[in-house]
């Protein structure tokens, strides 16, 4: 009999991630199980805590004598199974954190929740013997009730038994005493709570192109060889991607396997349920946060019981957990949504590489401005590649300019829109066609740059911006260079330099001095407060309701507007001069999204992208739609420089309210990763790129190393200093690559 059970506490501390172990008292035997939520008593005061069962034992592993009992079972638990912790585990050596984090990543439903029961009254008697009894029922009195049931039941064979308390007004009593007569009988199913809502049209039956049909064939016959393995495929919006997403899914749906469909936000999941649920049904489901905690668990007990096919969703759709998972489609694979800002900050591609290996599943990502990582794994040969290069519904790319912004102030534009943006704008106001106007904010880290030449101030030693700090300091945030804010310019020696200050209230504005009368629409982070604005504001826009939307990197996703045959870019330089190594992936991605926004529709678009720096290979290559070029130049720089993913990078923050703490620690961080037995590069400590944030003082430490273990390695042995020594009341977060 198995008395004891190690569990592990439901907090974050690093020093509290291991096993307790806890004795089982006797009125709980047989009652827990591997997986439960627990009760025990915690710490000196005995207070009781929250728990995870991770193991059962018939021998404590501790000392008998002072083992305390758990206090109880706290609700039915989920049952956790094997695979999840297994997942658990990996997670959590990999990205860094507690088992307990990693734990509440892979459970989607966090704990039972009462499930919904719906009865129903089905007769139990033919039509000859039920008229028999309504007429006996006719004969006495006060039997309306009786009747009226009756009645019911000649007419439907089972009724829904709120129905009949409810609308009919039958009391139970009633619905009893003809149970007992035999005429009935009561029936309760479990209702799972199904959060889609949609009405079923019919979509379109294609026939797939050349180029998609050869995606399938490729993977149907890795398939049937039973070696499913990894693809990439690149292909330009409106290539047909979703179209071969949907029949590869069909492929492993008909061997009765299941299949996860990733999306990078939430904001998209409706536009493809619609899709899927037109070709699967309702065996197609959803699963993300907006959901309630009954919904989310319900989802997860449908899957366990293979209910689902095929599940849409951003990150947690990872880890619904399907009895047989046949593949793993990951969309738009290149979003930094996909990676968790928080503890443990996973990667749900990698992640989703574990668990197609595991589960000898597909996985297939998409996109059309892949990420380095994903490329540079397809040009080793790790990852088959494919290509889908032509617009299927007409539509052709729109023509992009390039202004230069300095020529622009050099000729006296003092404007924030150059002279092509303003005539293309006065034109497609005129002609009442739309336009979207996008900020780029992403990445924006208080660079300084020269209005007269563009020129960037960056850290000598890691080709990064370096940031303005308090009091006219300039601070790399990898290395913790420093240098005075200069008066001039380094290059050109003009005076005109600053860090870049415009908002999208600016923007909209100057919009309005300048064309009087223009209607406008405004999403940034200030008008999508609430739940459903984002929503409002892009649907208001597809109705005309207004000529020109302005917005941050959020309008540069998801809905088509066949109206918009205008898109201008007014900084593209803010996110070349992030202060990390993937600023001018997230450059080009944005860029080519943000132009590729005009002329979907049947009118032909145009495309402004403003830059200081019109020599800038990513917004060159965006301009011009060519990833391939892109990716050549940026990845040589990656090699270069030894970033990833040509070499990987281990970032290990702290914070703390005491700023001399927290630098202390990242510099004990940093000197054991030194003194290792790797012999590492080591970087830092650095500021972090937001120093102070909600009055914690945050310190950076950087690592490189050709090989991703090598990394895992370190950051065990800096999680075991920090369990031995403490942390002084500072947090430690590891952040890979
Ligand atoms: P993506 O996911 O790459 O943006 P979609 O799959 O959404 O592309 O396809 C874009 C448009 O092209 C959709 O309207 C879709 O119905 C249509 N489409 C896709 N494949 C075909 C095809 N083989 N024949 C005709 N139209 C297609
Ligand atoms: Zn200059
Ligand atoms: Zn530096």
């Amino acid at each position: 009999m198995k008395r004891y059970a190690n569990v592990i506490i439901d907090i974050s501390l690093s020093s509290l991630d291991r096993p307790f172990c806890y004795h089982i008292p006797d009125e709980l035997a047989g009652k827990i199980d591997v997986g439960n939520r627990v009760d025990v008593p915690f710490g000196r005061g005995n207070n009781p805590r929250k728990a995870y069962v991770i193991s059962l034992l018939e021998e404590p592993d501790c000392d008998p004598s002072i083992v305390k009992d758990i206090i109880g079972v706290s609700g039915a638990s989920v049952s956790i199974e094997e695979k999840q912790f297994e997942l658990a585990a990996f997670i959590k050596s990999n990205f860094g954190g507690t088992m307990s984090q990693a734990l509440h990543v892979v459970l989607p439903a966090k704990a039972k929740v009462k499930q919904l029961l719906l009865r129903e009254v089905v007769r139990t008697l033919g039509r000859e013997e039920l008229l028999s009894l309504k007429g006996e029922a006719l004969r006495k009195k006060n039997q309306n009730a009786k009747v009226k049931l009756l009645d019911a039941l000649l007419e439907q064979e089972s009724i829904p038994y709120e129905w009949i308390t409810g609308k009919l007004g039958v009391s139970a009593s009633t619905i009893r005493s003809l149970e007992k007569a035999g005429a009935l009988r009561i029936d309760s199913v479990t209702k799972y709570r199904n959060p889609v809502h949609v009405n079923k049209g019919e979509g379109p039956t294609l026939t797939l192109s050349a180029s998609q049909q050869a995606i399938v064939d490729s993977v149907k016959k890795d398939i049937d060889e039973s070696r499913p393995g990894e693809y990439l495929i690149h292909g330009i919006t409106g290539s047909g991607k979703t179209e071969v997403y949907m029949t590869l899914a069909q492929i492993a749906v008909s061997r009765g396997e299941q299949v996860i469909f990733m999306i990078p936000e939430i904001a998209l999941t409706y536009q493809t349920l619609v899709r899927f649920y037109q070709r699967f049904g309702s065996r197609v489901s959803v699963m993300n946060s907006t959901l309630s905690p009954g919904e989310r668990y319900d989802q997860c007990m449908r899957a366990s019981a293979g209910e689902i096919d095929v599940i849409i969703g951003p990150r947690s759709a990872l880890f619904v957990p399907f009895p047989n998972l046949g593949m793993i489609i990951i969309d738009e694979e290149h979003e930094t949504s996909y990676k968790s800002e928080n503890t443990p900050r996973y990667h749900a591609v990698r992640v989703a590489e574990y668990i197609a290996r595991r589960e000898n599943a597909a996985l297939i990502l998409g996109s059309a401005t892949p990420s380095l990582e994903s490329y540079y794994k397809a040009e080793k040969g790790e990852i088959k590649l494919f290509e889908l290069n032509e617009r299927l519904t007409g539509g052709s790319l729109p023509e992009v300019t390039v202004t230069d912004m300095r020529q622009e102030l050099k000729e006296g534009n003092r404007s924030i829109f150059s002279r092509k943006l303003q005539a293309l704008l006065k034109d497609r106001i005129e002609k009442n066609e739309q336009a979207m106007l996008f900020l780029n904010r992403r990445g924006y880290a208080g660079f300084i740059s020269c209005r007269e030449c563009g020129e960037v101030i960056k850290c000598p030693h890691c080709d990064v911006s370096l940031s303005e700090h308090y009091g006219g300091k300039l601070v790399c945030h990898y290395c913790g260079y420093e240098t005075a804010k200069p008066k001039k310019c380094p290059s050109c020696g003009s005076g005109y330099i600053a860090g870049f200050k415009a908002g999208t209230e600016q923007i909209e504005e100057k919009l309005k001095e300048m064309f009087p009368g223009v209607t406008t629409l405004r999403m940034d982070a200030d008008t999508t407060k609430t739940k459903d604005s984002y929503e409002k504001i892009l649907s208001s826009f597809m109705n005309g309701e207004a000529q020109v939307l302005i917005g941050t990197q959020m309008i540069v996703k998801g809905h088509d507007f066949p109206n918009v045959t205008l898109v201008g870019i007014i900084a593209a330089d803010i996110s070349l001069n992030g202060s990390d190594h993937r600023s001018g992936e997230r450059t080009f991605q944005l860029l080519a999204q943000a132009a590729g926004r005009a002329g979907r529709g049947t009118l032909p678009g145009n495309a402004v992208i403003q830059t200081y720096r019109p020599d800038h290979y990513a917004v060159v290559h965006a301009a011009a739609q060519d990833y391939k070029t892109f990716y050549s130049e940026e990845i040589a720089y990656r090699r270069l420089m030894g970033y990833p993913p040509v070499a990987h990078m281990l970032g290990i923050r702290t914070a703390g309210p005491d700023r001399a703490r927290a630098e202390k620690l990242a510099g004990e961080l940093a000197d054991i990763a030194r003194r290792g037995t790797y012999k590492v590069p080591v970087l830092g400590p650095a500021p972090a790129a937001i120093e102070k944030l909600k009055d914690m003082y945050r310190y950076v430490v950087y690592i490189k190393a050709e090989d991703y273990d090598i990394l895992v390695n370190v950051k065990d042995s800096l999680e075991e200093y920090i369990l031995g020594q403490g942390t002084g009341g500072c947090f430690v977060q590891f952040d890979f690559d």
